[in-house]
């Protein structure tokens, strides 16, 4: 008898390079750390609190500053452990093992993967070759669907839709429209709006990106009262510990430093980006968020990978047909950045004394 349902034993592990030695540019991560002024602010909470205590449980304190800063009452959002908690909840929620939802291709590789260990079945829309979003084909896929669920700006592509567009596709599926908005603060577009009047329309954020604070697994969820009242229901309880909820509150309150880091990678992301198109043999995606994800003529993606891994750089690199030339690349600090342009432009070279590809 087999212990471990067969889709779980036939799942690749979730695994992502983390070397810190090198200019990490592979995750998405801001590239720019919480002060240790607010990091000892944080310290002198913590040790105020009782550890013997579980946590609020519904996160009040955090939820009323998550409140303030996106304009919906505390009533309208549940706190996670990072957005990836947030997305089995609604998982969790909203289907049933046998049950199919939609989402885009290439995205999010979290959703199909928490998908099937569900049993749930997924529905793939492919992008458009410019990668932009293909509405009609996903009013059309969504007319069976129990949920769908999309990344506004799209990881790893970049692409997005506008509030308008998202809108339509809001008021043509009937099912759970899950629109995950990690990159928000890099794009400033939103579906709050939807959210304010439509009950089947939720949103998901998180600290992971702008608000650089992916080491502390916080996310939320928004959408109308009714409807969160019972998502929060399927959530894990005390799954945001003591040390998130304080860390969260205070980071958040933050507005203006984090804002200001968020412009600065912003203006990187647009220099970056007017560089790597004056390359030859690179072609570029336009990106609403911190990373951009670009082709290689002239040298297998892969190769390109090791080569720039060879020399000190780790980015992205996707294992499917639809990306086959493609890495994706997180905006660093100005430093990073100019180290990875550096590598790159010496690599397209055919640069002398080539390290070993590692
Ligand atoms: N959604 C998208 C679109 C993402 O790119 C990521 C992070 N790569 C997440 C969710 C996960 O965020 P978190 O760290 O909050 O779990």
């Amino acid at each position: 008898m087999k212990l471990i349902k067969p889709n779980i034993i036939n799942l690749s592990e979730y695994n992502v390079e983390q070397n810190h030695t090198c200019v990490k540019l592979n995750q998405n991560e801001s590239p720019l750390d919480i002060s240790t002024a607010m990091k000892k602010e944080v310290l002198e909470k913590l040790l105020s609190e009782s550890w013997n205590r579980y946590p609020a449980g519904d996160a009040i304190g955090l939820k009323t500053v998550i409140a303030d800063y996106a304009d919906v009452p505390v009533n309208n959002i549940v706190v996670g452990n990072g957005s990836n908690e947030m997305i089995q909840t609604v998982l969790y929620a909203a289907c049933d093992s046998g049950d199919s939802i939609v989402t885009i291709h290439p995205g999010f590789s979290i959703y199909k993967r928490i998908a099937s260990i569900m049993n749930i079945a997924v529905q793939e829309v492919p992008l458009q070759p410019d990668f932009s979003f293909d509405l009609d084909s996903l009013t059309q896929a969504g007319r069976k669907a129990k949920m769908m669920i999309i990344a506004v700006p799209n990881n790893p592509t970049g692409t997005t839709l506008t509030a308008l567009q998202i809108r339509r596709l809001a008021e043509e599926f009937k099912g759970l429209l899950v629109l995950d908005e990690a990159y928000f603060e890099f794009s400033h577009e939103t579906a709050l709006e939807s959210i304010r009047e439509m009950e089947h329309v939720i949103i998901l954020r998180t600290f992971s990106k702008a608000l650089g604070s992916a080491g502390l697994r916080l996310g939320y969820m928004m959408g109308k009262e009714t409807i969160i009242k019972d998502i929060y229901k399927a959530r894990l309880p005390f799954s945001v510990g003591n040390f998130q909820q304080i860390a969260g509150e205070i980071i958040l309150r933050n507005r203006k430093w984090w804002k200001s880091q968020v412009d600065k990678i912003i203006t990187e992301r647009d220099r970056v980006f007017k560089e790597l198109t004056q390359l030859e043999g690179v072609y570029t995606i336009p990106s609403k968020t911190n990373f951009i994800l670009f082709e290689t003529l002239n040298i297998p993606a892969r190769k390109l990978y090791e080569k720039l891994f060879a020399r000190g750089v780790l980015v992205r690199w996707f294992d499917i047909p639809e990306l086959e030339n493609m890495l994706r690349v997180t905006i660093g600090t100005v430093e990073e950045n100019e180290i990875f342009l550096d590598r790159l432009k010496e690599i397209l070279q055919g640069g002398k004394n080539e390290p070993n590809p590692v």
